[in-house]
């Protein structure tokens, strides 16, 4: 990507971003969920940033799409949440394992707009542990069957195909090995339904579905049969580096509505930024900023060389690695900064007017999805002290 075309995206990002507040603000107090996002996101051209031109996308490097996604956090957890699931886990799968004829059949179209993307690994009792999940597939022909119930899917009762992972029917022992398949959501064999009882981000879709018997196409196969845990888990490192990105944004809109508030409001006499006590919360969002900024920078740095080199393992373990610490970092640090700019906020802070509850509400959630805050501390402890000491298999 050319300087000038990273600046043009950004430029489109930012457009969009301001094109999308005042909907996005009467939405949220609304409660219901943002039917122009997709819309505008077209008129700018960003349903495909990462992907090359040739396939419909902007050619966005990972460091460019990280500071996209920061620009979009900014705007809510949600409206990033859809760019995740659409881009960074859902079209990106097809991208880094599809072959040739998916990538045309698929990812065009998912850059016009046409063909909404997620991905749908959690169930209802296999989260955490995605190896306990309970769909599954039979071949049927040239064709697969599968069966199971996919819950809690960003984006999982609009979009036009998802991501699946299935066991094939009646596996046991070594043979029991997930695959990743392309699944069209048409047809009454998939069934969805909103999951709208949500603590926020009320303006994006969270679903859940019911494949019974839905046929896929042979060719739907993601990757090799069997290999589904790695499409999983190569497609989780983008999804994270993409949640880190929206947390550097959130913390961002924090701190510059912390700024204006404390400069304007006044109490006891003076401007509450003047009270040591409101500055040591300003002082801990902006070290938040600061080194969430830079921890997604060098995350996203190599998710690139990885990205560049896949068949590098060494260069795959860096990216997964530092995309883990990223994400674990700055989805607290989100939290904390949005806590301390409710408390700068006093009794207003308490309210979905304000942007900066509406964050808080929001970005709790980036400390469960693509990686609970747990998941990711053994992770990172594991990788440091060998595998013998994983906390789990
Ligand atoms: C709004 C939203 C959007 C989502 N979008 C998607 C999506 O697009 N696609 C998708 O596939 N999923 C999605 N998810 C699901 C999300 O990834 C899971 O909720 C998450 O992985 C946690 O799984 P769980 O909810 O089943 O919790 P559980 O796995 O049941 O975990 C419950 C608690 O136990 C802890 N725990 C579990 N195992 C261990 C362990 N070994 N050691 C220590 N602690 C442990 C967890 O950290 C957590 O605190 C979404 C979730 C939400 C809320």
């Amino acid at each position: 990507m050319t300087p000038a075309d990273r600046d043009r995206l950004l430029a489109d990002v930012n457009a969009f971003c301001e094109e999308l507040r005042p909907i996005e603000e009467l939405c949220y107090v609304e409660h219901r969920q943002n039917e122009r996002t997709i819309e505008l996101a077209k008129k700018h051209n960003l349903l495909a940033m990462p992907l090359p031109g040739e396939l419909g996308g902007r050619g966005a490097d990972a460091v460019t799409y990280a500071r996209a996604l920061a620009r979009i956090g900014r705007e809510g957890t949600g409206v990033r949440t859809f760019f995740s699931g659409h881009t960074s886990i859902g079209e990106y799968p097809i991208l880094r394992f599809g072959n040739a004829a998916q990538k045309q059949k698929y990812l065009p179209r998912a850059a016009r707009g046409e063909c909404i993307m997620a991905f749908g690994l959690t169930e209802p009792e296999a989260g955490s542990n995605p190896l306990e999940l309970t769909s599954t597939y039979r071949r049927q022909g040239d064709r697969f069957l599968l069966n199971g119930v996919k819950y809690l899917i960003s984006n999982g009762s609009i979009a036009g195909a998802v991501i699946v992972f299935a066991y094939p029917e009646g596996a046991t022992g070594a043979k029991k090995r997930m695959s990743a398949f392309i699944v069209d959501t048409d047809g009454d064999t998939f069934e969805r339904e909103d999951l709208p009882a949500k603590l926020g981000m009320f303006t994006a879709n969270t679903g859940m579905f019911q494949m019974t018997d839905h046929p896929v196409p042979g060719e739907n196969l993601l990757g090799e049969e069997g290999n589904g845990f790695r499409v999983a888990m190569g497609t989780l490192v983008s999804g994270r580096l993409s949640v880190a990105a929206g947390c550097v944004g959130v913390i961002e809109d924090c701190l510059a509505e912390a700024l204006a508030y404390s400069q304007t409001r006044h109490q006891h006499g003076k401007p509450i930024g003047r009270h040591q006590l409101v500055q040591e919360h300003i002082a801990a969002i902006e070290l938040h900023r600061a080194a969430s900024e830079a921890m997604v920078e060098r995350a996203a740095t190599a998710k690139q060389a990885s990205d560049d080199d896949p068949e590098d393992a060494s260069l795959a373990a860096a990216a997964d690695l530092q995309v883990a610490q990223a994400k674990l970092f700055a989805a607290g640090a989100a939290w904390d900064a949005a806590d301390r700019a409710v408390q700068i906020f006093g009794g207003r802070g308490f309210s979905e007017l304000y942007r900066v509850g509406r964050h808080l509400q929001d970005v709790r959630v980036c400390r469960i999805y693509e990686g609970t805050d747990e998941i990711l501390k053994l992770k990172i402890a594991s990788s440091l002290l060998g595998k013998d000491f994983a906390a789990f298999k």
